[in-house]
């Protein structure tokens, strides 16, 4: 049997854990609360999106403000050129403009969320919107479901039922965010690759 994984939130995050548990052969549904995804995405960068940063990650780093230290394990795991990497397998052509500053040539942060959009109905991950979820339902240490405003409880089992009365602990949904900082000056070069598909 698949496993069956449930994402709160259609923003960034959510669109690239969705991708990553699909690819990874997870049977996946993405819930968003609002109407289309991706809605604060599509004004990242003055509505251009800068993607990620072009600079070596120990740059990268010095340039978070406070202690960024802690980014070099996720650095290991998924680094500014995987994330490139995943763009230009899709399609995407990438430019690189001062301060290191990734963005798509078509200059349409538009282009990025159509990207993973693609990719998501390419993976068959299951899109609801207009569903918020009211809260994380917390059983033995165990996260068991999501509570829907309606009433409504998904199980990541891939049963749903209709509210319970069993008692459960409650998890507000937290969106985690970071912003890549402004570097120094190179001269703008553009990224292209032939479309993987
Ligand atoms: C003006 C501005 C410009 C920016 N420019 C850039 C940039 O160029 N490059 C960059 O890397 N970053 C940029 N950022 C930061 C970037 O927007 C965030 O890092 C990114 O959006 C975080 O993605 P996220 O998925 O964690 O959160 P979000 O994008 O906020 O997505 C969270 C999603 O979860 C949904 N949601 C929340 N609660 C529920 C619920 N209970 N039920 C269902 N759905 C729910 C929300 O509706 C939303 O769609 C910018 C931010 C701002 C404000």
């Amino acid at each position: 049997m698949k496993t069956r994984i449930i994402i709160v939130g259609g923003g960034s995050s959510g669109l690239m854990a969705a991708c990553t548990a699909a690819e990874a052969g997870a049977e996946v549904t993405l819930l968003e609360q609002n109407p289309s995804l991706g809605k604060k995405l599509l004004l990242t960068g003055g509505g251009r999106c800068n993607v990620t940063n072009n600079r070596p990650e120990e740059e990268i780093i010095r340039h978070i403000p406070g202690n960024g230290k802690f980014l070099h394990s996720s650095f290991t795991q998924f680094s500014q050129y995987d994330i490139m990497t995943f763009f230009i397998e899709r399609g995407v052509a990438l430019k690189e403009e001062d301060h290191g500053r990734m963005f798509p040539v078509t200059d349409k942060a538009r282009t990025i969320l159509e990207a993973f959009i693609e990719e998501l109905k390419r993976l068959q991950v299951q899109i609801r919107t207009n569903i918020k979820v009211e809260r994380i339902l917390i059983e033995n240490e165990q996260v068991t479901g999501v509570l829907l405003e309606d009433g409504e409880i998904l199980r990541p089992i891939g049963l749903s039922w209709q509210l319970e009365e069993k008692p459960c602990r409650e998890l507000d949904p937290k969106a985690t965010a970071i912003s890549l900082p402004k570097l120094l000056d190179i001269p703008s070069r553009n990224y292209t690759r032939p479309k993987r598909r």
